[in-house]
């Protein structure tokens, strides 16, 4: 007893003393990677920081069964070695988790650290927590920390190099963490730092997704890189041989090295082309790094370029200028590709080693030049932390919405468009001239009708080419509409829309419940919340403020409500639960039609059941119409020519009912008509004219485009039935110039 005793007592003190070990050799190695970027006295703070964690996290052990404080330790290792940040963030990482994990309070940090450190760690801590992927807390988790980013960046930063360290430890964690882990640091955390220009940081982050979530993947390229490792390098050493050869000739100081492709992206490139490994044949790139003061860059890597392309063909379609307009994450390097003796091509990188230090540890790197020898310079990457410190500043939308928005911004490309004036605009690609005045002014975004691009009419959708000339046209009449959404791509331009949707809304929302008082004043009706759903069931609105906006949208009119009344006043009986299932509708449908069985008739008295219309095809009185029974929403009326229809009834014919209109109220349905015709004078005007005064229809937006004389409008109408449609379809023919004019869905 004891021997045992003792013996226990002695491994524990054995394991203590490793550990310590560990610690300190873990401690000694920030240091080292520190040393160049240090100051006099930032030992001391880093060693006060050092000490407060090692305190704070005694006794502490990760998954992995090391003792907690090695994380803190790495993580301040990544921000400096490889992320190129300085003390006041080496002080930060270490403290990360301090704040979270004991009774220390930011104040305290704060009087011990200075006011800098403290800020980070309060940022640090406000975007910690654990949350269901998707969620609306992880959104929102996000979201603060994007709003760190006009705080201070290296909140970001730290943050990253954190879920760096995490993702590298993630092998000691339960399987469902390392999903939830791994996706949402594909989710968010890769793009992030791509954004940001932390090249190595980002491959490193996607590989290891793909370790996690695709692991049979990453063990074939994994294995297949290390056996081909031998035939590539001799291939890189021919390569380069010629080119060594001619840079020496010419004095240059240089390095020359193949970079390989990360694993992330050669399995991108496997599953898009659906090739094996062996079929991918840009593995790698050549890197050329020359060593050249900064005002010959420029200069110097142009005539590297005609040295490499003087020894191998270029391939004209792949040549690359990041250096006259660096991209927006402050990447700079030319890029060419070449076809080598074997016949096959190669991309050649040329570039300065102040730009590669900029590709690969991006920000802070960029940051580091930018103080020392181009100060003035405002770089692309400043101008996106600008935009998006704008873009939080005035978003109210939920959060889910709006990391969805800003994530789709990180992974674009950039293209470059300019104004009239000759003042270069940057969006990402696949924006339209609608981005690009949003881009200009929100206001101007609002009140845009079409631009010109190049001179030549565009309509809002116009895709905007790199190196266009654009110039808005404004209308003061402009309003966004729904429809704009469709086809903007910048963050600014969606979330700009949307609140203008919304405030057009909540106008006529107000105007509805101002409208509605009225009527029920007059009626001598309370609103109760009885009478409240009754209605809303009677006019198939999902919650009371759609009821307001129908009314005061005027889809509800006074005639309406009056039929409304009589209803009620006929049927007191109480509303019917949802319908579950098929067979219950089918008894619902005979309850009210009686002898008609189970055919759905809808447009009368429907408020018994829980029907909507299908947004896909948009049906519309008088069209031949079934309805489909969902699990979770009731009942879609859909058309039959719908393209989902075919699908709905192969699959799930049981959910099918037959349906078809009654004599319908006078209610307003949605529907789409496409124009085509020559362009001339005064056609919009004819066109609105007939379809506005002559049949007295609502129209709710029109998008035209005309091109070389062709004239195509898209048209979205509030019409009552086929019937009324169809009238003017006809009408419209008749216009002069047009030729066709058909429905869409
Ligand atoms: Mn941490």
């Amino acid at each position: 007893m004891q021997v045992s005793l003792t013996k226990k007592k002695k491994q524990g003190a054995d394991n203590s003393q490793k550990e310590r070990e560990l610690i300190i050799r873990q401690y000694r190695r920030l240091l080292r990677k520190a040393k160049p970027v240090l100051k006099p006295g930032d030992v001391r703070k880093i060693r006060e920081a050092f000490n407060l964690a090692l305190n704070a996290h005694q006794g502490i052990k990760r998954k992995s069964g090391e003792p907690y404080i090695i994380h803190p330790l790495s993580v301040a290792e990544i921000t400096v070695d490889e992320i190129g940040l300085g003390a006041t963030s080496i002080i930060s990482a270490i403290l990360h988790d301090v704040v979270e994990d004991t009774d220390l309070e930011v104040s305290d940090i704060r009087k011990r650290f200075g006011n800098k450190v403290a800020q980070i760690i309060d940022g640090l801590t406000k975007i910690k927590g654990d949350f269901e992927y998707g969620s609306s807390e992880q959104a929102e988790n996000f979201r603060k920390m994007l709003l760190t980013l006009s705080e201070d960046v290296r909140v970001i930063f730290i943050k990253l190099a954190d879920r760096l360290h995490n993702m590298r430890t993630l092998g000691s964690m339960p399987r469902d963490k390392q999903l939830k882990i791994s996706n949402e640091t594909m989710y968010l955390y890769a793009p992030l730092a791509h954004r940001l220009g932390l090249y190595n940081v980002k491959s490193e982050l996607e590989d290891m997704y793909i370790k996690y979530n695709e692991n049979d993947a990453f063990d074939l390229i994994s294995s297949k890189l290390t056996e081909t490792k031998e035939a590539r390098n001799k291939f890189i050493r021919d390569f380069i041989k010629p080119i060594k050869q001619k840079l020496g000739d010419e004095e240059f100081k240089f390095k020359v090295k193949g970079r390989l492709k990360s694993i992330h992206s050669i399995y991108s490139k496997m599953k898009k082309q659906n090739v094996p490994f062996e079929e991918v044949y840009d593995l790698f790139a050549i890197r050329i790094i020359l060593d050249v003061p900064h005002e010959q860059e420029k200069a110097a890597c142009w005539h590297v370029y005609s040295l490499v392309t003087d020894t191998y063909q270029p391939n004209p379609d792949r040549l690359r200028d990041w250096i006259s307009t660096p991209k927006a994450n402050g990447y700079e390097s030319l890029h060419a590709t070449v076809m080598s003796s074997s016949g096959q091509w190669v991309e050649v990188q040329i570039r300065t080693e102040r730009m590669d230090d900029v590709a690969e540890k991006g920000y802070a790197a960029h940051w580091k030049y930018k103080y020392g020898e181009q100060a003035k310079v405002t770089s692309g990457l400043d101008q996106w932390l600008d935009k998006v410190r704008d873009a939080l500043e005035q978003n109210d939308l939920p959060a889910l919405e709006f990391v969805d928005d800003f994530r789709a911004n990180l992974f674009s490309d950039e293209l470059f468009a300019f104004t009239p004036k000759g003042e270069l605009k940057s969006l990402p690609s696949g924006a339209t001239a609608l981005d690009f005045a949003f881009e200009i002014h929100t206001d101007i975004g609002k009140k845009c009708i079409g631009a010109k691009a190049n001179h030549k009419l565009v309509p809002l959708s116009y895709k905007v080419k790199n190196g266009d000339q654009i110039e808005i046209l404004t209308s003061k009449k402009q309003k966004p509409t729904e429809d704009w959404l469709k086809f903007v791509v910048t963050s600014k331009a969606k979330s700009k829309i949307k609140q203008a949707l919304k405030e057009g809304r909540r106008k006529l929302e107000a105007h509805g419940v101002e409208t509605l008082t009225a009527w029920l004043k007059k009626n001598d009706k309370e609103p109760t919340n009885e009478f409240k759903t009754r209605m809303r069931a009677y006019f198939n609105a999902r919650t009371d403020r759609d009821l307001y906006y129908k009314v005061g949208f005027g889809s509800i009119d006074k005639q309406e409500f009056k039929k409304f009344l009589v209803f009620l006043s006929r049927s007191p009986k109480s509303i019917n639960q949802k319908i579950k299932d098929a067979k219950t509708f089918k008894n619902e449908v005979k309850k009210v039609t009686g002898k008609k069985g189970d055919m759905l008739l809808i447009g009368e008295d429907m408020s018994q059941i829980d029907y909507t219309l299908a947004k896909c095809c948009n049906p519309i009185p008088g069209d031949d119409v079934f309805g489909f029974v969902t699990i979770n929403d009731g009942i879609k009326i859909h058309r039959t020519t719908c393209p989902n229809a075919l699908e709905l009834m192969s699959n799930y014919g049981y959910r099918i009912v037959k349906a078809k209109w009654t004599k319908q109220k006078e209610l307003a349905f949605l529907a789409g008509i496409k124009v085509l015709g020559t362009d001339r004078v005064g056609m919009i005007n004819d066109i609105s004219e007939v379809i506005s005064n002559d049949l007295k229809v609502n129209m709710r937006s029109i998008t035209v485009d005309t091109e070389a004389n062709m004239f195509e409008g898209e048209i979205s109408v509030y019409v009552n039935d086929t019937h009324h449609l169809n009238k003017l379809i006809k009408s419209l023919t008749n216009i002069e110039g047009v030729e066709s004019v058909t429905r869409f869905d």
